[in-house]
């Protein structure tokens, strides 16, 4: 048995006997970014056959229209000479590509540009050199936010918050205790409850949901990187957040494990499957607006594409492409925009997080 085991799992393992039950956000943040064995630093999720796909790899139309918003975004910024592009989690560069291609009919947008990328994953970070290496900008790499320099900024994150750890609370009797990874009575990782309740737990809720039924849970990440981003948009910037996850904060267990596109269990192969939780854009947008930003949104990602114009995107791809493509771009449209439980139109959702001069932005009210 002991060979079927993950590297990390073996870590994880040792961890728990040394130091105990290991809170669900320790566990996720060591499955996703362990130095050695963590799921984005030991591969490319995203590649031929990979475990998950994301819009920009769904269609160029997506980021395409990412870089109109961000150049509609610089003009309204007052188009200044200099302007960090900063993208969270750019995964193979894609969006980035696409977006800066489209952005090139906004006059001296793309020569103000001086791209940042935040990423952890090597391997990652190797293809986003490879696809955006020949543009003529500057291009730095960055573990963290928070080591980007100032100034006027544009932040992209698609897909990223997703992967930051969550941290989950379970109600019991006496009130709410941390949700944890253990050794279970089989030998094998389970889920249990730390012994001890989370002091004022309740006082911190939403009041809607204080009355939890026992058994609840309730999930919540580190508010630091909302924080960021409010502090560093809101003097001339603006960040843009897609993702999939709940326009109101609730309760309910989001953890979820994928590979090769389907569904895992989240405490099997840790390391070697994706974890990921809906983003609470509620709780993030409040956050960013703690630091004097200002947030539009969230819309789903079907509007706000559709008020970005990708109907008339796809259209004009359409007149162009040979025979057999305007098919593909059909069902690229329906995927992004579909409301049906297997499109991205109605979980995934999108919100700004802007310096409150700025606005309206477009994709958030419908073109007039
Ligand atoms: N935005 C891309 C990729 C999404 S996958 C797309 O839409 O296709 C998540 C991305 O975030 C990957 O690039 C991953 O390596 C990166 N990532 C995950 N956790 C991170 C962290 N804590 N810090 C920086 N990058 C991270």
């Amino acid at each position: 048995m002991a060979d079927a085991r993950s590297p990390l799992e073996s870590e994880i393992r040792r961890l728990i006997a040394v130091a105990g039950p290991m809170p669900v956000a320790e566990y996720m943040r060591l499955a996703l970014s362990h130095p050695q064995y963590g799921y984005y630093v030991t591969r490319d999720p995203l590649g031929a056959g990979g475990d998950f796909i994301t819009a920009p790899e769904i269609s160029q139309m997506f980021g395409e229209l990412i870089g109109l918003w961000m150049a509609s975004v610089w003009q309204q910024m007052g188009a200044p000479e200099n302007v960090r592009v900063v993208e969270l989690g750019p995964g193979r560069g894609t969006l980035m590509s696409d977006a800066l291609r489209a952005a090139k009919v906004v006059k001296d947008f793309c020569p103000a540009i001086v791209l940042h990328l935040v990423e952890i994953s090597p391997i990652l970070q190797l293809l986003q050199q490879q696809r955006l290496g020949d543009l003529d900008l500057p291009i730095w790499w960055h573990p963290a936010l928070d080591e980007v320099p100032g100034g006027p900024v544009i932040i992209i994150a698609n897909e990223f918050v997703d992967a930051l750890p969550v941290h989950q609370a379970v109600k019991q009797t006496d009130g709410w205790h941390e949700r944890v990874v253990e050794i279970g009575p089989d030998g094998n990782l389970a889920f249990g409850v730390a012994r001890d309740s989370l002091p004022f737990f309740a006082t911190a809720l939403p009041r809607a949901l204080r009355q939890a039924p026992e058994g609840a849970i309730f999930e919540w990440r580190s508010d630091a990187l909302a924080l960021e981003i409010g502090r560093r948009v809101r003097a001339n910037g603006a960040a843009l957040i897609l993702d999939y996850g709940h326009s109101r904060c609730g309760l309910g267990d989001t953890l979820q494990a994928v590979a090769g596109q389907s569904f895992a269990q989240p405490l099997q192969r840790p390391g070697e499957v994706d974890l990921t939780a809906h983003v609470d854009f509620e709780t993030l947008a409040l956050s960013a607006e703690c630091m004097g930003a200002k947030s539009h949104g969230p819309v789903t990602q079907r509007d706000f594409l559709f008020n970005l114009g990708i109907r008339e995107r796809a259209a004009a791809l359409k007149a162009r492409a040979p025979a057999g493509k305007a098919a593909e771009i059909d069902s690229a449209l329906s995927c992004l925009t579909a409301r049906e439980a297997r499109g991205m139109g109605d979980l995934f959702k999108a919100l700004a997080i802007v310096d409150p001069k700025l606005g309206p932005l477009p994709g958030f009210a419908a073109p007039q």
